[in-house]
């Protein structure tokens, strides 16, 4: 075991921030992310070893991510950074169990904050199983991290912004983008135009990547979703039909042809080691996920744990970064490196850009909220539980013979007992239980996790001791 003043999980937006704010004030803080290199999803960049002589992919926000690396590497010594180092657990007392290459060990933190960030969120769809179908963060990633293009042909289908950014990188790396298929209709958009003015930047942002598919001449295709993806060895084919204000498929289909099918509904956080801290967490119908409860200065009701960025509800990247930033002063505040009049004077100007971010924020996610239509996608012999292969007939029958919570769920049918955990289906096993039984996603709860987050082999738990005690 070895002790830390404070550890930061991930090392995107929110974990950066954090890391450079302790930096400055003169506290060594530890980083961990499973990824190779620093700057979490938005900031995501190739292994060091990958040398290319392109431009980065997404040069508005790969920018910012070079100031705060840099800013990042200028800490050196006053940084201990891990990176390639998952943490797979949570004990109490602020201890974590960490592994890497070169072994595991456990860290116990006086300050804890995690930064995990989010996943992106599918509903079940026949077809989605297919090979060459994929979430448009996957693309993205391949593109980001590679220079790999997911395919040659590709529908980026969803809802959220989030599908302009893939679709115009993939078509900035020269991939053939046949169209984005946007759930959320045109006018349900305008509705919100004016809490969206409250940010024009961003706004100006989101046009922008607009403008740039019109003129290549993508098709967009407002008020569908996919509802099937065809093929045999792989995805060929989608069909995309018209759908209502709440995603219900009514209306009109179309089959568009494609070697590579990207489909995401918005993100949801990741909560595993907040749960296990015991962390009181609670739903957000709006983000149609559950979140950890926080204070003003994100602390969880576990003394010295702090959630920030989109691990504690999806808010963006400038957010996360401002939410890290506060969440690391509050830290040092409670460890004795700041006193109340400079914490005060420094987390005013913060919680003023916070604010001003929300009006924004909450249009987005009243635009994008995960709606109810999302479940009829699925048919009966749809698979929901990928791990598992559990179709929805199978979750149904579960659900029917008294697996009316997700704990009693998953031990009748196996829902969530494969290496993704939940991840992927709880959502949709929660809302079928709501849709069956009438009761509220909020009482049905959410899955219970318990130490690894992800797959461990027993052969990561040899050769202890990757740190060195200082
Ligand atoms: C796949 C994906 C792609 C995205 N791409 C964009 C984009 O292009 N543009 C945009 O505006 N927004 C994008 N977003 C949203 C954007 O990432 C966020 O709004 C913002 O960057 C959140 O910052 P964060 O620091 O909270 O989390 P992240 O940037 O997600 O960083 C979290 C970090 O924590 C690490 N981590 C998580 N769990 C563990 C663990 N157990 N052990 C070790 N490390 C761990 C992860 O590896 C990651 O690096 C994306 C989100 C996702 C999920």
């Amino acid at each position: 075991m070895i002790r830390r003043e404070l550890v930061i999980l991930g090392a995107g937006p929110a974990g950066m921030a954090a890391a450079i704010t302790a930096g400055r004030c003169g506290i060594r803080a530890t980083v961990i992310d499973e990824n190779a290199t620093s700057g979490g999803q938005i900031f995501r960049q190739p292994p060091k070893s990958f040398v290319t002589s392109d431009s980065p992919a997404d040069d508005e926000n790969a920018a910012r991510g070079t100031d705060l690396r840099k800013e990042l590497a200028s800490l050196g010594d006053r940084i201990e950074l891990l990176p390639a180092t998952t943490v797979w657990g949570y004990f109490p007392q602020r201890q974590i169990a960490i592994r890497n290459e070169q072994g595991w060990q456990m860290i116990e933190a006086k300050q804890l904050i995690l930064a995990p960030g989010a996943y992106e969120f599918v509903p079940p769809f026949p077809g989605w199983t297919l090979p060459g179908v994929m979430t448009p963060g996957a693309a993205q990633s391949m593109v980001k991290t590679m220079k790999i293009l997911p395919g040659k042909r590709v529908l980026v289908a969803g809802s959220g912004p989030f599908l302009l950014v893939v679709a115009a990188q993939l078509h900035a790396a020269g991939v053939e983008v046949v169209g984005v298929v946007e759930a959320v209709r045109r006018r349900d958009i305008l509705r919100h135009f004016p809490d969206l003015l409250s940010n024009r930047k961003l706004l100006g942002q989101g046009r922008r990547y607009y403008r740039t598919l019109q003129q290549a001449g993508i098709p967009f295709h407002w008020g569908h979703l996919v509802t099937e993806a065809h093929g045999n060895e792989s995805v060929e084919q989608a069909t995309i039909t018209a759908c209502d204000s709440q995603s219900r498929p009514q209306g009109r289909s179309t089959t568009i042809s494609l070697d590579t099918l990207c489909v995401g509904y918005g993100f949801v956080p990741r909560i595993e080691l907040a749960q296990m801290a015991d962390c009181h967490v609670q739903y957000s119908d709006l983000l149609g996920s559950w979140i950890p409860e926080v204070d003003e200065n994100f602390e969880t009701s576990v003394p010295g744990v702090r959630v920030a960025g989109d691990g504690g509800g999806v808010a963006g990247a400038i957010a996360a970064e401002l939410q890290g930033t506060l969440a690391a002063l509050a830290a040092l505040h409670q460890l004795g490196q700041l006193d109340a009049s400079a914490f005060e004077q420094q987390r005013t100007p913060i919680v003023f850009r916070l604010n001003k971010l929300q009006k924004f924020r909450r249009a987005l996610d009243q635009i994008y909220r995960i709606r109810s239509g999302l479940l009829d996608l699925a048919l009966p012999d749809t698979i929901v539980c990928r791990c598992e292969e559990l179709t929805r007939q199978e979750v149904e029958t579960g659900i029917q013979f008294g697996g009316t919570d997700i704990p009693t769920l998953k031990v009748s049918t196996r829902l969530g007992m494969g290496p993704c955990q939940g991840k992927m289906c709880w959502s949709m096993a929660a809302r079928m239980i709501a849709a069956q039984t009438g009761k509220s996603i909020a009482d049905i709860g959410p899955v219970r996790v318990r130490p690894p987050v992800g797959p461990l082999e027993i052969a990561d738990l040899l050769n202890p001791q990757l740190l060195e005690t200082s």
